[in-house]
């Protein structure tokens, strides 16, 4: 192990219920497997901590990380910090869920060094909650939202969904405004999918549940950089939007391909130019660290052309965009600025909001350009 991480994310994968939509890895809380995860999950660290390193993010996310009893979320911040080196303004983010969070886990949270909370609120529309088979309504979220205040912590984001079946412009604009009003620093904002195997697919494939149409889902997206925008909260990256000075620095450490350690089941690393992960099941993990050993698979060197890909699929997410050095890619990028997508100023590339929208085809169309270009190949 060569180079060094600054950057550390922790996957809890338990959750009170699933939610409607959810394609991520969680599975219901239940007090035994918490027990063998816990143990597997403290060898892991032990099993790390001398790696090179020296953390300047350190996100703990799921799952539902707040479900964790707090003695039980104890014996994790404990570990953390005895076994890793931060520095001083580390920055320290808890994901939560309204529903499951009490002051004495928030009060717990700051003890250990937590300084930014995300919490996953979705809608300020109890239809739309309901929608989403979210265990919380927007009592509980906003509740949620004063606890933290409350414990201090003010570095607080927001997560909410567009394009849920039902939702209208005005509804959109609504949770937008609600969320505006509250202290918070930092809002995330994803379109709905319909991920595989979810009750909601099920829904739309028995034609019980309708989607909203792409002209509606582009309203509300074009819509989100402005209204926030007069509300001191500027657009980043596709899905997020902060205060001057309140971006997610762990994030962007992703975007620009930092070095990062993830522990926990289903939780991905990049180190020394090869990306991994742990197995996505929680009992296979558990059976590799209970013999004391890391379960990393997946193992795959990322040679000069991934790099390249790479840069263009995480870089282009942000607003700052990115600089190329390879004239057969600025002249794609220079086509696609025909179609309002792209700004090419010189050779740096950005997406422009409508480009952002459309960012999934427009990586599509990228890498497949890469993978058939000779010439960006040699350049
Ligand atoms: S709380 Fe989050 S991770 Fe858990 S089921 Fe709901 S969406 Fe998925």
């Amino acid at each position: 192990m060569e180079s060094s991480f600054s950057s550390l994310y922790l996957h809890i994968p338990f959750c009170i219920k699933r939610c409607n939509y959810c394609g991520f890895y969680s599975l219901p809380y239940h007090e035994e497997i918490e027990a063998i995860f816990l143990s597997a999950i403290l060898n892991e660290i032990r099993l790390t901590k001398d790696f090179p390193h020296l953390i300047k993010t350190i996100y703990i996310g799921g799952g539902t990380p707040s479900c964790l009893p707090a003695s039980n979320f104890e014996k994790i911040l404990e570990a953390l910090q005895k076994n890793y080196k931060f520095i001083d303004k580390v920055e320290f983010t808890v994901e939560i869920n309204p529903g499951t969070i009490t002051k004495e886990k928030i009060n717990l949270l700051k003890t250990y060094g937590v300084n930014r909370i995300s919490i996953g609120v979705q809608s300020f529309l109890d239809k739309e909650l309901s929608f989403l088979g979210r265990i919380h309504d927007v009592k509980e979220a906003i509740k949620t939202v004063y606890m933290v205040l409350n414990s201090g912590i003010e570095n607080i984001s927001i997560d909410l969904i567009f394009g849920i079946p039902g939702q209208t412009l005005d509804s959109f604009k609504f949770s937008l405004n609600v969320a505006t009003s509250l202290q918070i620093r930092h809002i995330s904002i994803y379109e709905l999918n319909i991920e595989r195997c979810t009750h909601l697919e099920k829904k739309v494939n028995e034609g019980k549940v309708r989607l909203l149409n792409e002209k509606v889902i582009e309203q509300m997206y074009m819509i989100i950089p402005e209204l926030l925008e007069k509300k001191g909260f500027y657009k980043y990256e596709i899905s997020n939007f902060a205060q001057k000075g309140f971006e997610c620095l762990h994030n962007i450490n992703y975007w620009l391909r930092g070095p990062y350690l993830g522990l926990g089941p289903s939780a991905h690393s990049y180190l020394n130019k090869k990306r991994f992960h742990n197995p996505v099941d929680i009992f296979l993990y558990c059976e590799s660290l209970q013999r004391n050993k890391l379960s990393w698979i997946d193992d795959c060197k990322i040679d000069e052309i991934d790099e390249l890909k790479e840069k263009i699929i995480l870089g282009l997410r942000m607003k700052k965009g990115i600089i190329i050095n390879k004239t057969c890619l600025i002249e794609f990028f220079k086509d696609l600025e025909n179609f309002g997508l792209t700004r090419v100023d010189y050779n740096r590339v950005y997406l422009t909001d409508k480009g952002m929208l459309l960012s999934n085809e427009i990586f599509v169309k990228v890498l497949s350009h890469i993978e058939n270009c000779s010439v960006c190949k040699q350049e």
